[in-house]
Formats: C-alpha cells, sequence, structure tokens
C-alpha cells in the first residue's frame, strides 16, 4: 500500500500538482473490474488486468482528469524489459528491483504512454524519472480520457523478454495479477 500511494504523490508531484491532491477511481478502473468507466459504461472484453490512473481533485475543488500529455515517473529504480505496443500507445515493463519483498518474478507494467525515445529494453531507470507521457486518447478517436493503466504482473514460468506484452498479460493460465493498491 505504501509504494502505491508513494507512487501517486510521485505522479502528482510530477506534474506540478502538489500536495493536496486526491486520486479518485471508479470501480471499473480497478483490477479484476468487468466495467468500462468510460463511454457506454458497459462490460470490457475481459477483467481489467490492472488499475487505471485518471482522476483527482485539488483540495475541493472539481474533479480534474490527468493531462493528455501528463508526465509519467518510474514507481522505483529499475531495468526496462520490454516496450509494446498496447491498444492505445505504448507499454513499458520494468523490473522494479527498489520494491521489497515482492518476488523477483514480479514485473510492472505502464501503459497507454508515449515513450521517452530513449528508454529502452535494457536501461535503467531511476526512481521518480518520467518514463513518458500519457498517450493523447484523442489522437485515435478514442471515448477514453488519456491515463495510466498500471500492472503487477507475478510471472509463473520463465518468459523471453519480448514475450512480456498485451499477449501475455491478460492469460490468467500464465500470469498472476496482484492488486498494484496492496504494493
Ligand atoms: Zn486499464
Amino acid at each position: 500500500m505504501e509504494h502505491f500511494s508513494q507512487y501517486l504523490a510521485a505522479l502528482a508531484r510530477a506534474n506540478g500538482l502538489g500536495d493536496n491532491i486526491t486520486w479518485l477511481f471508479y470501480p471499473g478502473m480497478l483490477l479484476d473490474s468487468y466495467g468500462k468507466w468510460w463511454d457506454d459504461f458497459g462490460t470490457r472484453p475481459c477483467a481489467h488486468e490492472g488499475i487505471d490512473i485518471c482522476f483527482f481533485r485539488e483540495g475541493s475543488k472539481k474533479i480534474t482528469p490527468l493531462a493528455k500529455n501528463a508526465n509519467i515517473p518510474a514507481m522505483d529504480k529499475g531495468l526496462i524489459l520490454n516496450r509494446c505496443k498496447d491498444f492505445l500507445g505504448e507499454s513499458l515493463v520494468i523490473a522494479h528491483d527498489g520494491i521489497a519483498p515482492l518476488s523477483p518474478k514480479v514485473v510492472f507494467v505502464y501503459s497507454h504512454l508515449e515513450v521517452e525515445e530513449k528508454i529502452v529494453p535494457g536501461c535503467r531507470v531511476e526512481r521518480g524519472q518520467v518514463i513518458g507521457r500519457t498517450f493523447d486518447t484523442s489522437k485515435k478517436q478514442s471515448k477514453l480520457l488519456s491515463h495510466l493503466h498500471f500492472s503487477c504482473v507475478e510471472l509463473m514460468d520463465k518468459i523471453p523478454l519480448e514475450n512480456l506484452n498485451w499477449d501475455l498479460f491478460p492469460d490468467r493460465g500464465k500470469v498472476n495479477l496482484i492488486n498494484p493498491i496492496f504494493i
């Protein structure tokens, strides 16, 4: 829980939002939800594989979504394992060696990004380093707002790094999805 709440604070700081921010989550934004939080608020094609981070409120001001090109920092220091397409933008798969006591088999997936050019597999990132910006969903006429999708994926088997992608992450026979809120 500590890592996730600290990460939300880091996300606010990376976007100049200050300390008085409350993040807000619709049920459809949470792990394992079948609900959509956009468009017709209908049903997702499969259970949600992580958490969607978008809405916040500063003090008593009105609820605001993240900007189209919000800075996305790394939760902790780590190694970039893969960079792959997702249905909006790109995803980064990172091994965060600083997050104990999670198993070394857990990887972290940051999705719907426009990734920094220099952030490629094999390079290391520091805690709080900006690794990309939220994908501008208006480019794809998507009814989704720009947001960060974040997953914690425990790998059951040894998997080639290039296969750490969206063919794998929804496959509950091959991965165990951990609720990011509790890390
Ligand atoms: Zn999502």
